[in-house]
């Protein structure tokens, strides 16, 4: 790929960033080599911020993908037979290489996605971290040695990687639902084709360089972007030679891809939609309510998953939490991700903005009324302005669906028994958001809510080291923690007699 010397005039891009992009990997990772895709296939990948086509990005197809899974398998048995200590040491040269080139991948990710760069740096620093923590975790895969209750027979008890595995990753946080994935498969020996969103492909081809370059051997990591998911992954699915899935992404696509894995009962982990609620009672410390709002909301542009969706205040507390929290949002900054001071980026793509601005309209024809904001922002590009809204029905469609964008829907409530019925009252169980100074209550709350994390008085709960996922139609596995490489290895049990 030639890199010309400047950006092209009427481009948006400066000479820096246009460099970057043209030295960015933008083909295949297949076997270790980058390859074009057997048709000579490309797709645009854009700047959300101006609609501009970056560049163009080889686009796998369903014999790319079968060459990606066949080099996974080939390389399987010998990446499984590396030692732990070998693939820890690769994964913490990964993690030094993130961090020595975090300017340039944040901008990469900038660039693809929309985020401001403060918080694409603070993605690398993330994604790195799971490298680190998995790192760890290869150490740390144990067994056990037990006697049978009758004495006559022993059960040596080991784990082993699943197996090749099939990584599919979104859009919203490029590189570290990447490493989120690759960090545990690589520690447990299992080999992998990772296929990102087609909208943000460039982060993880530069994270399929860094891991080459810091030893990974051929063919563990194969990286397939493509515009045509479905005709690339089912067939990779049904051919057997996978043995695991894991996904993030929405709850719809997840639903036909544990049906597609049934059908060689693939291991399956799935990270999927969210709906959560965040709850201010009357005796919480509103300063740090509406902070935690601010983060548990405005992460990401509201991109997130796990995306404050619903905020329930006490009714004695709703006017104030209100007006604070629209002042907040009011002085955001809406711009480029790449411009000084930019607190908030443009949403993916039109789509998204063209959601947003109907789940908005939809709930003040419902009764709701905007404290700020309310619109998409009249500019180029798929920016929406930060917006509060109060008095939002559960009747409106946000209550049911995922907004996905800067948009703070208020609901009140007066009772705890209410508001806990409330906040379970969906398919959805990924997190929920509790704000309590009471002890029992912050336990019993926490306890109650149907959902597979919890943010006590914090508006995060992300976090390498914690067992990130959902219940109900939020998910099955974990990913992170202690408990993340168990989703990568199988317990296998040899019986030993001793009569
Ligand atoms: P979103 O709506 O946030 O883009 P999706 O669930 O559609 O969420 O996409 C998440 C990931 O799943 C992306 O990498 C996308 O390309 C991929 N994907 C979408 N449909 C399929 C499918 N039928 N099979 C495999 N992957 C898919």
């Amino acid at each position: 790929m030639s890199t010309p010397a400047a950006a092209p005039p009427l481009s948006a891009l400066t000479d820096r960033e246009w460099r970057l992009i043209a030295a960015a990997p933008h083909q295949l990772l297949v076997d270790g080599r980058w390859v074009d895709s057997e048709n000579g296939a490309t797709f645009d990948v854009l700047d959300p911020a101006t609609g501009e086509v970056l560049c163009a990005v080889a686009d796998a197809t369903p014999a790319d993908g079968r060459r990606a899974l066949e080099a996974a398998v080939t390389a399987q048995s010998s990446f499984a037979r590396t030692s732990p200590r070998e693939r820890a040491d690769i994964l913490t040269r990964a993690f030094e290489l993130l961090h020595e080139r975090i300017d340039d991948l944040a901008l990469l990710m900038t660039l693809e996605m929309g985020k401001p760069v403060a918080e694409a740096k603070a993605e690398i620093a993330y994604a790195a971290e799971f490298l680190r923590h998995f790192a760890g975790e290869a150490l740390r895969i144990d067994g056990g040695y037990q006697t049978a209750p009758a004495g006559d027979a022993r059960f040596l008890i080991t784990r082993q990687p699943v197996g090749p595995c099939l990584l599919i990753t979104p859009w919203n946080f490029p590189m570290a639902m990447g490493t989120r994935k690759l960090g545990p498969a690589i520690a447990a020996g299992c080999t992998s084709v990772i296929k990102p969103a087609p909208q943000t492909p460039l982060s993880m081809l530069a994270l399929g360089a860094i891991l080459a370059e810091a030893g990974l051997p051929d063919g563990v990591v194969n990286i397939v972007p493509c515009t045509g998911a479905n005709e690339v992954i089912e067939p990779l699915i049904r051919s057997g030679l996978a043995r695991k899935l894991s996904f993030t992404g929405s709850t719809k696509v997840g639903k036909i891809l544990l049906e597609q894995c049934a059908d060689k009962v693939l291991r399956t982990s799935m990270e999927l939609g969210g709906n959560a609620p965040f709850i201010v009672f009357e005796d919480a410390d509103l300063e740090e309510a509406v902070a935690g709002a601010m983060t548990a909301k405005m992460r990401n542009m509201g991109e997130a998953c796990t995306a404050a969706n619903r905020i329930y205040v006490h009714e004695s507390v709703i006017e104030e939490f209100g007006s604070r929290l629209a002042e907040k949002m009011a002085a955001l900054r809406v711009g480029r991700g790449t411009d000084e001071g930019v607190t908030v980026g443009p949403l993916i793509d039109e789509a998204a903005q063209a959601k947003v601005t109907e789940l908005v309209d939809d709930a003040v024809t419902r009764g709701a009324t905007v404290l700020t904001g309310g619109t998409a922002c009249d500019r180029v590009g798929y920016f929406y302005t930060p917006t509060v809204l109060t008095g939002v029905s559960p009747q409106a469609r946000m209550a049911t669906e995922e907004i996905f964008g800067p948009v703070a829907p208020l609901t009140p409530f007066s009772t705890e028994a209410e508001v806990v019925a409330a906040a379970n009252d969906t398919p959805y169980g990924l997190v929920a958001y509790v704000y309590t100074n009471d002890l029992r209550r912050a336990l019993r709350v926490g306890e109650a809510m149907e959902s597979g994390m919890v943010g006590l008085n914090q508006g995060v709960v992300s976090n390498p080291a914690a067992p990130f996922g959902g219940v109900k139609e939020s998910g099955l596995g974990r990913e992170g923690g202690s408990i993340g490489i168990d989703e990568f290895l199988e317990l296998k049990y040899i019986g030993i007699a001793m009569g």
